[in-house]
């Protein structure tokens, strides 16, 4: 399809517009509505429900009552298996409406939601529903006279919060393990980018999922969603956003009832390429790490740790490959960066250029937010060089098009840098030597390495990180711990 097949797609399409709970499409009780705002060109795509406390309240109230009748919570996972790859099927027949959705709402290209986001939520709850009935519990070695089941069941009620710059990918994420494990959710998007969940949870219901079990309402963060955070009938939360709210999460948690909390956080990863490496392919993945989704990535290679001795003539190989990601209109499948979120995000950006400039950092390309004449958010892909780990460009998650990169002498030191940060989400270190690769691979604190790929991994792996960058995982037969308690049973024969 080409750009203009897509925009006739774009007149044909439905916006959803009210929250869902309960199994239907519903206002909000205050009757408020949110403008729902297309990046690429700052126009209104619709209204969408606002929800607020008392919305919470009462997809609270249905959640943990559908909870506790046991529709979904106490049916085989052979059933649920069935409803979640009707889901997925659902998913399937509709992936071009869910693609347009996602990259009307949040500026992401088309290229990328068709080939990308779309297909791979569809994996996840595919997989995930496939998994869910061939993993066996555990009985403990204890000795002839007594028998102990360990076993694990469902939370109970999932408060699920995600944000802007991956809506669908992180809602599956969230979505597949806690269903499959038979739990109820609420899940709340980001008020910027509320579509396709909405969709999907539509979908859910045609699939046959039973009404409460899982419940979409949009709103805001600091009013609905902390409201939903300090509630009594939440029985976990798992988020996916900013380090700084996922430090309040963790104390919204100590000031009600302990839920079990689960953060994917910020990051400022490291991409570490020594002299020994294919410079050519590190160089044109460096650009990809760093200018992937416009940089609002979290696992975003921005620190490029690079060997002294070939730091200039591999940044000159960046800088042209740079010239791939010139920002374009989002729903041309030509574009490969699409647009920022917003105005908002745009100013950060700009703001950072110049804390860069400030801290002596040397502009090597970019650096200026670009006007496609369409008033939509569009930044071009930046380089800095000369950058010291110090700089607040080094410290800070800037989450924009903007590679910070810094040399570095030998492989202790590379080790150094890299870990010399409040985050740990994601890396890579390129060199054609095993023992350099592995050697530094297995001393980053983080989550995921790479070893000459970037973004590499797939549903069957765990994703998430270390220290600042958030506790549990999402992806993989892991995921599933997040969302379950482990439970004893003791018996003891006479
Ligand atoms: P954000 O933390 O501002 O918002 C994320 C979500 O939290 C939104 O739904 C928002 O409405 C909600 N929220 C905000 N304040 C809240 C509060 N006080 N109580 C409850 N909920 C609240 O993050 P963002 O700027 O929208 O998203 C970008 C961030 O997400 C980046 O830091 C990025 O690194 C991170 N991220 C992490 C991963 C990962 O898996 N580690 C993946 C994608 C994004």
């Amino acid at each position: 399809m080409n750009l203009a097949d897509w925009n006739r797609q774009v007149e044909a399409l439905t916006i959803p517009s009210k929250a869902f709970i309960n199994g239907k499409n519903t206002d909000a009780i205050s009757g408020k509505t949110l403008a729902c705002i297309n990046p690429a060109n700052n126009l209104s795509l619709g209204e969408v429900a606002d929800c607020g406390p008392e919305d919470a309240d009462l997809a609270v109230g249905i959640a943990r009552q559908t909870f506790e009748q046991g529709e979904w919570s106490s049916v085989a996972p052979a059933e649920r298996k069935k409803i979640l790859l009707r889901w997925a099927d659902l998913l399937e027949k509709h992936s071009e409406e869910l693609a347009l959705l996602e990259c009307l709402n949040a500026g992401k290209p088309i290229s990328d939601t068709v080939n990308v986001d779309v297909p791979g939520a569809i994996t996840t709850i595919r997989w995930t529903a496939e998994a869910v009935d061939k993993i066996y519990e555990q009985i403990a070695p204890t000795g002839e006279d007594t028998l102990a089941l360990v076993t694990r069941l469902p939370l109970g009620v999932i408060l699920a919060i995600v944000p802007w710059n991956f809506p669908l990918s992180t809602t599956a994420w969230k979505l597949a393990p806690a269903l499959a494990t038979g739990n109820s959710v609420i899940l709340k998007p980001d008020q910027k980018t509320p579509l396709t969940a909405l969709r999907i949870a539509q979908l859910a219901s045609e699939a046959g999922l039973p009404d409460g079990v899982l419940n979409v309402l949009p709103g805001d963060g600091p009013v609905l969603g902390q409201h939903l955070c300090l509630h009594q009938g939440i029985d976990g939360q798992t988020f996916t956003g900013s380090t700084a709210v996922g430090k309040l999460l963790m104390q919204y948690a100590g000031q009600s009832n302990l839920k079990r909390t689960f953060l994917e956080l910020g990051g400022k990863s490291a991409n570490i390429v020594f002299a020994d490496a294919n410079l050519e392919k590190a160089a044109q993945m460096a650009a990809v790490a760093g200018f992937y989704n416009s940089g609002q990535t979290c696992t975003a290679g921005t620190r490029l740790l690079i060997e002294a001795s070939v730091y200039d003539e591999f940044l000159e190989k960046v800088k042209a490959y740079s010239e791939n990601w010139l920002p374009g209109n989002p729903l041309d499948p030509a574009s490969a960066m699409g647009a920022v979120i917003d105005q908002r995000q745009l100013d950060t950006i700009q703001r950072y250029v110049k804390i860069g400039l400030e801290e002596g950092a040397e502009l090597l390309t970019g650096g200026k937010s670009v006007d496609l004449g369409n008033g939509g958010f569009y930044h071009q892909p930046t380089i800095f060089k000369n950058v010291t780990n110090q700089m607040r460009i080094a410290r800070e998650e800037i989450f924009g098009p903007v590679i910070s990169a810094i040399p570095f002498t030998d492989m202790a030191d590379a080790i150094h840098i890299a870990n010399d940060s409040p985050y740990g989400l994601a890396g890579a270190v390129w060199s054609n030597n095993i023992n350099t690769a592995h050697k530094v691979a297995a001393a980053i604190r983080t989550g995921t390495m790479g070893i000459n790929n970037y973004f590499g991994g797939d549903i069957t792996v765990p994703f998430g990180g270390f220290k600042e960058s958030g506790n549990g995982r999402d992806k993989s037969l892991h995921a599933m711990d997040d969302y379950t308690e482990l439970k004893t049973t003791w018996i003891e024969f006479e």
